[in-house]
This record gives structure tokens, C-alpha cells and sequence, in this order.
């Protein structure tokens, strides 16, 4: 005799089913791992997570969660204490302007890069999101032009410098075809020209990467600010900090 047909389907049910429990109970653990052991291991090595969410008090996020549910937000707690106080000050010179980060570093692990940002590896690295603004209404955002905070590039004028114009690298990313998306913004000169000039201000920051055409279009032309060179991903999309 064959196999019934409604015998099949319920077996096929019940897998569906288990294969469902299943994955629903390895992002029960993954969570809670995220949440209570795994800050608990990189303190003992001496990195702290940076706030999930905004508050009045720390106006400081991530650029979406997604940087968070993979443990994207470690640092050295004198980079969460740098971009507390330098949030603070944003909030209180320009109100509901929350300081946006993008990629940090994994929680533990020293010389581990966190890809593709080979030299996010030891917890005293971040990036920050550029501030932005409608093109048209110079309205201020209080977000970035891409969900994942890179990428939108605020390109240079032909009058500007453009130390990598016809060099071509690996590493260098243009993405050309997705430009047109984020048209509709730009950075916001004034409030990223305070930001550039509250992370100068800061002794622990060693180094800021940003692309060249920014450093003298927001006035930020000193030595802790510098350029990455052609062979490395282009900072026109965010800002490198690097503290001692
Ligand atoms: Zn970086």
C-alpha cells in the first residue's frame, strides 16, 4: 500500500513546526547572550556597548539596530564617554539632534577585525554618521540618506580638491548607480562643522579620517584631522575617530 496522502501532510506540518521551534528558541539564546552574557565578557576585556537607543539624557543611536543585534557597538569606554559628552553638547546647541553612529568594533577579541573596516579591531575605533539636510528645503534631518549610514557620498565640487580623481582601487568604492537615491540630502555644513570642531576639541581623540574636500569646506584643516589616502574606503560618507 502507499502512503497517504494526509499522513504526508501532516508529517510535513509537524516538520515545518519543529524546524519553527527550533529556530525561534537559537534567537531566544543568540538574545540573550547579546543582552546579559556577552556585555558582561567584554568588560572583563575593557569594552563597553554603545546605547541602543536615543534618550533625552545620552542622544546617541546607532544608525539602525541592526549594528546592535550583531554586536557592532563595542568600544573602550573612553569612546562612549567621548560621544556622550560630545552628543550631550549637539543636543543642547541644536535640540532633537541626536549623534548617529555606524560600525565600532566586535566586544572582545584584539586584532579582530570587524569587516570590512580592517582597523576596527581594538575597541578605540568608531564611525559617526555626517549631520544632513534636505537639498531643497536645507531642512535639518535627523537621519542619514542610507539606511545602513555609508554610502551616500557627499561627492566634491569641481573646484575642490580631489587627490584620488582617476585612480582607481579596490578599496575604493564609488557606487555610482545608488548616488541618484540619496540626491535629496546633504550634509548639513553647519552642524557637522560644530561636530567636526567638538571631536578636534577632544584630547583623547588621536585621530578624525574624513575626505579632503570636507576638511576645507568645514573648515577643519588641522592635523588630527586627515586624509586615508586613495587606497582605503572613502570618509565623504562618514567620519573615522580614532581615540589613544
Ligand atoms: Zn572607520
Amino acid at each position: 500500500m502507499g502512503k497517504s496522502p494526509l499522513l504526508d501532510r501532516i508529517h510535513l506540518r509537524q516538520n515545518i513546526v519543529r524546524w519553527g521551534v527550533n529556530i525561534l528558541l537559537v534567537l531566544a539564546l543568540y538574545f540573550i547572550s547579546l543582552i546579559v552574557l556577552i556585555p558582561g565578557i567584554a568588560s572583563i576585556g575593557g569594552r563597553v556597548a554603545l546605547p541602543w537607543f536615543a534618550t533625552p539624557d545620552l542622544p546617541l543611536r546607532p544608525v539602525n539596530l541592526g549594528y546592535c543585534l550583531l554586536a557592532r557597538n563595542y568600544v573602550r569606554p573612553t569612546v562612549r564617554t567621548v560621544l556622550a559628552r560630545i552628543a550631550r553638547n549637539m543636543s543642547t546647541r541644536y535640540q532633537g539632534t541626536t549623534v548617529i553612529y555606524l560600525d565600532a568594533n566586535f566586544p572582545f577579541l584584539n586584532g579582530f577585525p570587524l569587516l570590512p573596516h580592517l582597523s576596527h579591531h581594538d575597541g578605540s575605533k568608531v564611525d559617526l554618521a555626517y549631520f544632513y539636510r534636505n537639498a531643497t528645503t536645507k531642512e535639518r534631518l535627523n537621519t542619514t540618506p542610507s539606511p545602513i549610514g555609508y554610502w551616500a557620498y557627499e561627492q566634491p565640487q569641481p573646484s575642490e580638491v580631489q587627490p584620488c580623481q582617476g585612480k582607481k582601487s579596490w578599496l575604493r568604492w564609488n557606487f555610482d548607480w545608488l548616488q541618484p537615491l540619496f540626491a535629496y540630502t546633504g550634509v548639513d555644513p553647519e552642524r557637522t562643522e560644530v561636530l567636526l570642531k567638538e571631536l578636534i576639541a577632544e584630547p583623547e581623540i588621536q585621530k578624525i579620517l574624513i575626505e579632503p574636500h570636507l576638511k576645507f569646506r568645514l573648515h577643519s584643516d588641522v592635523p588630527k584631522v586627515r586624509f586615508q589616502g586613495c587606497s582605503a574606503a572613502r570618509h565623504d560618507d562618514h567620519i573615522h575617530i580614532q581615540v589613544q
